[in-house]
């Protein structure tokens, strides 16, 4: 069996090379199990030497594919670039940084053994700060109840993909990449094992809170039309405490004759409704601009340097 690992990198110059060491390890153990390793590498526009280590490993190691981006065009477009790259029977989804140990795909290759499509690591959350684990925790909450396919806390991109779903997941060719979701909406048999997270080996996250919060919202939005569902539910509500409102005005007034302060009452309701509409704009504002990003049909990404021959693969 020919076993892909894709890892997607972004200024990752100091890692790099220890984690290309680490994962040669793991190729060695696996060799007289009878499998075949190659290692998928994108270059996600990096500001720092991540291409030119890319290089050098490819030098010297005849197994490593890689491709580098013209610009940074995010973790997603740089997934989906190795999956179209990796051509081996199962592919392993990866960060680059160290935090995904990877002894553990030893651990995989022997559950896909066993018939599972695909096999998913869960992540403890151990270092993070409490806030980042009580925020994911209850957005995991929401966007559950919220969401077709079930997102799981802590299940990220660290898994390993059979052949056919990998092809399922290429022939998606939407846009707006949620690939957690995507690999969830593929289904097929799957099975989840726990690990302890590692600490961030060198250099920072790159998320930012915007980014977070943006990602997030994908989540939210990129799998189904429920909020916009829940704007008509939210309306017919309003409009029902609206109508309960009136008539009790209208009551006291007739029994109590007109009564006409009101002020606090009027601008908290005109506020409030105002606030709401927005909200409800912004909803389908979101959804609109994704059909605008769908429509433009651009490409997910743009290829500046790859060892790779045929570049028509990547970019069909
Ligand atoms: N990454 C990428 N493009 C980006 C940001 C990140 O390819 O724009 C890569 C990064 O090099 C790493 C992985 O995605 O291999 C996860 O990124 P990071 O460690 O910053 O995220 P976290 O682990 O905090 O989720
Ligand atoms: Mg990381």
């Amino acid at each position: 069996m020919l076993i892909s690992i894709v890892a997607p990198c972004y200024n990752e110059e100091d890692v790099l090379g220890r984690f290309h060491e680490a994962v040669q390890k793991v190729a060695e153990e696996l060799l007289p199990l009878g499998h075949d390793v190659q290692f998928v590498y994108v270059d996600d526009g990096s500001r720092d030497r991540t291409l030119v280590v890319l290089k050098e490993l490819a030098d010297l190691d005849a197994r490593v594919r890689y491709v580098s981006f013209s610009r940074n065009f995010g973790k997603e477009a740089a997934l989906l670039a190795g999956l179209r790259l990796a051509t081996g029977d199962c592919v392993v989804v990866m960060d680059a940084d160290l935090q995904h140990p990877p002894e553990l795909i030893k651990r995989m290759v022997e559950l896909r053994g066993q018939g599972y499509d695909q096999v998913i690591a869960k992540r403890t959350r151990t270092g993070e700060g409490i806030a980042r684990t009580l925020t994911a925790r209850l957005y995991y909450r929401t966007v559950n109840r919220l969401v077709d396919v079930e997102l799981v806390d802590g299940v990220g991109d660290f898994r390993l993909l059979s052949r056919r779903v990998v092809d399922a997941v290429l022939d998606l060719t939407e846009y707006n990449r949620f690939s957690k979701g995507l690999f969830a909406w593929v289904g097929f048999p799957s099975t989840t094992f726990a690990y302890t997270n590692a600490v961030r080996a060198h250099g920072r996250s790159s998320w930012t809170l915007r980014g977070l919060l943006n990602y997030g919202l994908d989540g939210l939005l990129s799998f189904n039309n429920r909020p916009l569902r829940a704007a008509l539910y939210l309306g017919m509500g309003l409009l029902l405490c609206a109508g309960v409102y009136t008539a009790w005005i209208v009551g006291a007034a007739l029994v109590n004759g007109v009564d006409t302060p009101g002020y606090v009452t009027i601008i908290t309701v005109v506020t409030a409704l105002a606030g709401v509409q927005m909200i409800m704009l912004g909803v389908i504002g979101e959804y609109t601009g994704r059909i605008y990003y769908e429509v433009k049909g651009r490409p997910h990404f743009l290829v500046k340097a790859t060892n790779v021959e045929r570049t028509k693969d990547l970019i069909p």
